[in-house]
């Protein structure tokens, strides 16, 4: 059945027309589900029961239920969702001091193959719908009413830019209708340069991720295979081009696996890559350790520093993730992977204990499932 998260006011009204109600009840039903953060038509009581029960004939309110959520002693939580076609996607709660961020997902799955990253293993199931991407923001809400969240990331599972209208039609949602400023709004991609250059045309103020973690094509083609079809020198330029049209600053993520890309050959290539490119940062972020590419470790807390130290010296902007939720594997894929295992619902995955050895990392505690 299809959903009432996902329909923004206009279409809202249209389908109330259908039923005979005047446009201002689907501003109001636009109100209920998106800054009320209602997700049942019986408590939409501005409605008249009539209206409320022909509307339950027809739609569904919400896509997203609870499967189940991992807690970290940082306030980091992460859910687990069911689909209506019983697909699992994952979405994370980050409060931070004076911002509440959310990470969430664009895909079931991903197509892109990455070499270190979990959900690349499984390949794409399918394309999230807008409402299966705006309501992973309102479910979480609606779990943490008193932390009214500030900020959305596209960084969780598939690749954002391969799903192109339904992306753009959920953060259109969550500026215009949620209300979340679009400055606060990333969307991370592996490097769809056509779909870079497109959404450059769109104008809009959202912040762009670019997803680096190589300097050169030889290395990136090993860690990320879309690197084959749209080179580095390719990828900039359309970076370079995104900057020029929306004046918007880039961030290129990069991270960190020890003896792959963090030497200082990679720090010196990186530092002059990016020396030639407009309004850029570089945001490091320590490798998860994850059970599907064990051959890749951690950098060392000295390999980090070094790297970041020789890429500021070209004038680059480089920063450090803060680290959360490293032992709920807030990593792309992770908590899915380990909670779908046949028979381990949940369980901490043998990885959680090489995790405590790293200094960068919190002990590991047995994960509590809710119900
Ligand atoms: N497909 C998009 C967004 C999803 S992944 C993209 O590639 O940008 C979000 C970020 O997490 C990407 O930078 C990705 O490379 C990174 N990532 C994936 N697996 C990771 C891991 N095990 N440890 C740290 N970061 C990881």
């Amino acid at each position: 059945m299809e959903t009432l998260i996902g329909k923004n006011t206009a279409e809202l009204e249209a389908s109330l027309a259908a039923h005979g109600a005047p446009a201002f009840r689907g501003r109001q039903l636009a109100q209920a589900l998106y800054r009320r953060n209602i997700r049942d038509l019986e408590s939409v009581t501005d409605l008249p029961q009539n209206l409320r029960a022909r509307l339950a004939e027809q739609f569904d309110v919400a896509p997203c239920r609870l499967r189940s959520t991992s807690s970290a002693p940082d306030g980091t939580v992460k859910y687990l969702l069911d689909l209506p076609d019983d697909e699992v996607i994952e979405s994370v709660f980050l409060p931070y001091p004076g911002r509440v961020s959310v990470c969430i997902s664009s895909q079931v799955g991903c197509p892109m193959a990455c070499s270190f990253c979990a959900t690349g293993t499984e390949g794409l199931a399918r394309n999230l719908t807008a409402g299966e991407i705006v309501d992973q923001v309102l479910f979480m809400q609606a779990q943490h009413p008193a932390q009214r969240v500030t900020h959305v990331v596209l960084m969780g599972m598939g690749e954002p830019l391969l799903n192109y209208p339904s992306v753009l039609g959920a953060v259109r949602i969550l500026n215009e209708e949620v209300g979340i400023a679009m400055r606060h709004i990333t969307v991370s991609t592996v490097g769809v340069v056509p779909n870079i250059e497109k959404l450059a045309a769109e104008d809009l103020q959202l912040t762009l991720a670019v997803s680096l973690h190589a300097p050169t094509d030889e290395l990136r083609s090993q860690l990320v295979p879309l690197n084959e079809k749209y080179p580095v020198a390719r990828l900039m330029q359309a970076c370079r081009e995104y900057v020029e049209k929306t004046h918007r600053r880039i961030t290129f993520e990069y991270v960190l696996m020890a003896g792959v890309n963090d030497t200082e050959q990679e720090a010196h290539d990186l530092g002059r890559l990016l020396q030639r490119q407009p309004l850029c940062s570089v945001n490091t972020i320590p490798y998860n350790t994850t059970d599907v590419a064990s051959r890749y470790q951690r950098p060392t807390p000295e390999a980090t520093r070094r790297f970041r130290e020789i890429v500021a010296t070209y004038g680059v902007t480089i920063t450090q993730r803060k680290e959360r939720g490293h032992r709920i594997a807030a990593a792309c894929g992770q908590l899915k992977r380990s909670a779908l295992r046949p028979g381990s619902a949940m369980r901490p995955l043998p990885m959680f204990a090489a995790a405590a050895a790293s200094p960068l990392s919190v002990v590991p505690a047995p994960m509590k499932p809710h119900a």
